[in-house]
């Protein structure tokens, strides 16, 4: 039976006022009602999106006790979400979101001898491994969201990783679990054994699901597929086990594994005792080349009975993505021999190391055997391993970032069918998409039998229908293969309806029965696994026929987005084409599919603001929603210039960490800069954004008085005036100004016969030229001819340095950025027609001559000063790679530098020369800062509204570890707010490596 969403009920205002209300009086946490925050917690990485009632960040347990009787007396459903990171809509609905992501996240217990840890639901996979590696074992269900799902919402949607084929899924690492009921009850979910038998809540319900057991005895075995990849409907086979892979050693039912998968329609898990694995110390890695794809996975079958811990499958597209990649070209070529059709990556791992070089040879022996000699290419070295794993991730992530409306859609993406009907199925369906004009790359799970495959769908257009065609024929192929429909990723909104289908009317009926049993007024999550609305329920689509986006006309051009698909083809239509009424601007946004991977905290940049406030507004994923709905008139006519959405945007410092590290290349920083254009356009700029915008053009007063500018910092009272006058923190020093700039003192014009032109940045020029002379003294010392770049003799403005504009661009000020652009492509022409390499030292400056340069309309010239723009570092290591460079450098008398990356250098891949360069100077060890931003980030942590948040950033990670550095240790930061930031909070100085090149000079 098939119900809709109770939306029209919920949605009612009265019952969100009093919902707001009662928590307002009742609770601690976080309350989030308005419609930005409902907004961002409509959808998760799934098709679907449903306005809920509100949102409530627990900050305690009690929170979500009180949450949940008060939902009760007023009827309202609700809904426990994790990282919302999962793809088929079960934490969306019109229901109170319970986000257990923010404070709910600690270890409670930890048993190293059994083995065993107990968890608060909302705490991230990779931050509980983190924990428990220096205890040598680790939680093994290492799903590929490991950096951001957290293990609540595993347990929920009883998730799998790579390796279940040794390890098996959420149920089976699970021990037990706390939880509260719909009706306030709570209790411990264990083994059966461990169970209240008296006159408890608890008690009834376990005796009720044994005699819903027993009356299903037969059906469960008639009806439930026996694949160890099935994570469809309850887990009633827990009284009647049906895996292929026990829950328990001895099959004994644990009733914690009827709540996992249960998706949060049962109940709220409180706490989760898990099983732990002891870390495996060695690993071997095996890749298989296959002539055909069909051959991969035919012999997955034999490849699985050595005992592989892993078999996962990349195919022909993804292996030329991968080696179109400069990045990842030879790491693949590395694993390939000839030219395969699918490559399978075979990873043996345990305890020693001979065991697993054993099982290695037996692979190639076996592939020789099966007609595939000199098909292995052995890996035993970890760093090899590590670089073709990511090789796997990086070809989705490429894949997911398919431009234009048509997006790889998931619905059919973990069907699970015994390997020896692998090869026949991935066949078939893949002639069904055919049929339906779309295709899908296949990748991943080979050893169990679920290869992820999305076939390419428009879902504004006639992506329902397509769905619909599609899943029916791909289920009749599940059932022929007596596979599992739902095999890794859960039911959600989109295969809730296919339960019925998966298990028949009466198990069906079993699972109301168990679901009302629970929660008897169907609060908990409504509408996922029993009573749901068809998958193809068009109202609750993110991307609704009836989606619109309303017309914009942006400063920057965003043309490139604006294409349309060829969903059979892959291929996309040509720059501009694409119909979208924002020009491409709406269709950028759109590329957040929403998977959730901008929460990760531990590698990367990505994203720093969220890290400190780990609030889903902060994050890159909160952001392009906010913007989503507001371009899409999703929160009002005029939404799109509100203070909803400026207030989004603010704490984004503009890093480009999401340009680089987002999986589908959502760049923010851009975004916020156009947002910022269309803002000021309609409310204007306050006084202190358009003096720190218009520097370039005051600059020059400055350095003639510099007394004069300077006195802010040297005036009792001066300080506090700029913070209340200008919103300039008085807890900050401000760069100094000088007479002796850069341009007015520095003599190197080689205009004709240049090698090398060096662009002195407003920064460098003005505030810190000891930077732009000592790259100068270094390149004259290599014995390049150097010309300083100065303005156009034909420039209305001659006399003023030239500007990147980006500080114009912080503001929003695009015309006024343009202005510069123009200058600097008018300065250059020669030495680009000429070819002639362009060094800046100032990585957000130079870069943009790489990066914003090309979305600024000026034509060809800017396209080749792209690519000859270059880093002083990138240059250097250039010059060195290509045996051209002549630099003669001594020891210096310190013997370690430890370096911190400017975010726009880590987004260009950039920090490495700078590794590089420091490494020619003899003696000297070069160490790494693992850091996010600094938190300075140009203007933004001099802003008094941003200081704390600033130095919060910093003291993540850059702080202690330059605190930690000893005395004579160099610091060296390119960037020059880093090298504030790192001067104001732990009052060391950090240099320009340009400075430790000059004076490592023999
Ligand atoms: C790119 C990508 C790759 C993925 N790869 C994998 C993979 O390899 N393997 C895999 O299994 N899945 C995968 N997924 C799906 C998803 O990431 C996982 O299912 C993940 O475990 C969900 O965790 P979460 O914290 O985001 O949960 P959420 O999405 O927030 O919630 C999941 C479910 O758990 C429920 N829930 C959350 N907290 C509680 C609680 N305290 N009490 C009761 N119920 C609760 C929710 O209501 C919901 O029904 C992938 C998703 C994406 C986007
Ligand atoms: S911004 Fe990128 S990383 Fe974040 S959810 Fe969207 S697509 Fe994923
Ligand atoms: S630019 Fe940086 S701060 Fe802004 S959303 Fe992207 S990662 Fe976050």
């Amino acid at each position: 039976m098939n119900a809709p969403l109770p939306s029209k009920v919920i949605h009612a205002g009265q019952q969100r006022n009093e919902l707001s209300e009662r928590l307002a009086r009742e609770v601690q946490g976080e309350i989030l009602f308005g419609r930005g925050d409902r907004g961002r917690y409509a959808t998760d990485a799934s098709i679907y999106q449903a306005d809920p009632i509100g949102v409530l960040v627990p900050k305690t347990f009690d929170d979500v006790r009180a949450a949940a009787s008060i939902c009760a007396e007023l009827r309202a459903p609700f809904v426990a979400r994790g990282g919302g990171t999962s793809q088929c809509g079960q934490t969306v609905g019109p229901a109170l979101i319970l986000d257990n992501s923010k404070y709910l996240n600690r270890v409670i217990d930890f048993d190293r001898e059994a083995m065993t840890v107990t968890v608060e639901p909302g705490i991230v996979l990779d931050h509980l491994n983190a924990w428990l590696k220096p205890h040598g074992v680790w939680f093994p269900v290492d799903v590929s969201t490991s950096a951001q799902c957290t293990l609540g919402g595993m347990a929920g949607n009883n998730s799998c990783g790579s390796r279940s084929i040794q390890y098996g899924n959420m149920v089976h690492n699970v021990l037990a679990i706390d939880a509260l009921l719909a009706d306030g009850a709570e209790g411990r979910f264990g083994p059966l054994s461990t169970m209240p038998t008296d006159q408890t809540r608890l008690a009834a319900i376990v005796r009720r699901l044994q005699e819903i057991a027993v009356r299903e005895h037969d059906e469960i075995a008639r009806t439930v597929p026996k694949v160890l990849r099935r994570v469809g409907g309850y887990n009633l086979d827990i009284f009647n086990p049906q895996s292929e892979r026990p829950y328990t050693p001895d099959n004994s039912p644990n009733l914690a594994h009827l709540l996992v998968g249960s998706e949060g329609t049962l109940a709220i898990t409180r706490l989760l005792t898990l099983q732990l694995a002891p870390l495996p110390t060695h690993k071997m890695l095996g890749v298989v080349n296959f002539p055909t794809f069909y051959q991969a996975m035919d012999m997955a079958q034999h490849i699985v009975k050595l005992g592989p811990v892993a078999v996962e499958l990349v195919d022909r597209t993804m292996i030329d993505l991968a080696r179109n990649n400069p990045a990842f070209g030879p790491t693949i070529e590395r694993a390939l021999i000839d030219e395969p059709q699918a490559v399978l990556l075979v990873e043996f791992a345990g305890t020693t190391q001979d065991e697993q070089a054993a099982r290695l040879r037996q692979l190639v022996e076996l592939m020789g055997d099966l007609g595939l000699p000199n098909s292995v290419v052995e890996m035993p070295e970890p760093a090899a391993q590590q670089a073709l794993w990511s090789v796997r991730k990086a070809g989705l992530n490429i894949m997911m970032s398919m431009r234009g409306d048509g997006k790889p859609v998931s619905f059919i993406e973990d069907c699970a069918v015994p390997l020896e009907h692998l090869a026949e199925y991935t066949s078939r369906l893949t002639e069904i998409f055919h049929k339906h004009g779309t295709s899908g790359t296949w990748y991943a799970h080979a050893s169990v039998g679920t290869l992820h495959v999305r076939p390419i769908l428009d879902m504004r257009t006639d992506g329902a229908a397509k769905m619909r065609a599609i899943a029916e024929e791909a289920s009749a192929m599940v059932r022929e293969y007596k596979g599992a429909f739902s095999g890794e990723h859960g039911d959600g909104l989109v295969r809730s309806e296919w339960v019925s289908w998966q298990f028949g009317p009466r198990l069906t009926q079993a699972f109301e029965d168990i679901k009302d049993l629970f929660d008897p007024q169907g609060l908990m999550n409504p509408g996922k696994i029993v009573r749901s609305p068809k998958m193809d329920e068009t109202s609750l689509f993110r991307f609704k026929p009836t989606y619109q986006v309303l017309p914009l006309e942006p400063a920057l051009d965003w043309s490139a987005w604006n294409v349309t698909g060829n969903a059979a083809a892959q291929t996309t239509s040509a720059p501009g084409t694409g119909n979208d009424p924002a020009h491409g601007f709406a269709k950028a946004i759109e590329m957040c599919n929403n998977n959730g991977h901008c929460r990760k905290f531990d590698a990367g940049t990505m994203c720093p603001s969220y890290r400190v406030t780990h609030d889903e507004q902060h994050l890159t994923r909160g952001r392009a929603n906010t913007l989503r709905l507001a371009l899409s008139g999703q929160m009002g006519p005029d939404a799109f210039t509100s203070d909803e959405v400026h207030q989004t945007l603010d704490l984004c410092v503009s890093c480009k960490g999401c340009k680089r590290e987002c999986p589908t290349g959502v760049d923010m920083a851009k975004m916020k800069i156009e947002f910022l254009y269309q803002w000021q356009k309609q409310h204007g700029l306050r006084l202190k954004d358009k003096l720190i915008a218009t520097m370039p053009r005051w600059a020059p007063w400055a350095a003639r008085l510099p007394w004069l500018f300077n006195l802010r910092d040297t005036l009792p009272g001066a300080a506090w005036l700029s913070e209340r006058l200008l919103g300039l923190s008085a807890r900050r020093s401000l760069p100094q100004w000088r007479g002796d700039t850069f341009l007015a003192t520095a003599h190197s014009d080689h205009t004709k016969d240049a090698d090398v032109v060096l662009f002195a940045d407003t920064f460098n020029n003005y505030l810190e030229s000891e930077n732009a002379r000592a790259a100068l003294t270094v390149l004259e010392a290599a014995g390049y001819k150097v010309h300083i770049a100065r303005a156009d003799s034909q420039d209305t403005q001659k006399d003023r340095p030239l500007c990147c504009g980006r500080t114009y661009l912080s503001a929003g000020l695009i015309d006024e950025a343009k202005a510069e652009a123009r200058r600097v492509v008018q300065a250059l022409r020669p030495f680009i027609s000429r070819g002639v390499p362009i060094v800046g030292l100032e990585p957000s400056c130079l870069l943009s001559l790489r990066d914003e340069f090309l979305v600024m309309g000026l034509g060809e010239d800017a396209s080749s000063l792209a690519r000859l723009s270059f880093l002083f570092e990138e240059f250097l290591e250039r010059e060195h790679a290509a045996g051209t460079l002549h630099l003669a450098l001594k020891p210096l008398p310190q013997k370690k530098a430890l370096l911190h990356g400017h975010c726009h250098q880590k987004a260009f891949d950039a920090v490495k020369p700078v590794q590089t360069v420091l490494g020619l100077i003899p003696e000297l060890n070069v160490g790494l800062i693992e850091s996010s931003c600094c938190g300075m980030a140009g203007s933004f942590g001099y802003e008094a509204s941003h200081y704390d948040v600033s130095m919060q950033m910093a003291e993540l990670s850059l702080l202690p570890a330059v605190r930690k550095a000893e005395t004579d240790t160099l610091l060296v930061a390119d960037g020059t707010s880093c090298r504030h930031q790192i001067a104001d909070g732990a009052g060391r100085q950090a240099e320009h490596v340009a400075c430790v090149l000059a004076r490592a000079l023999a």
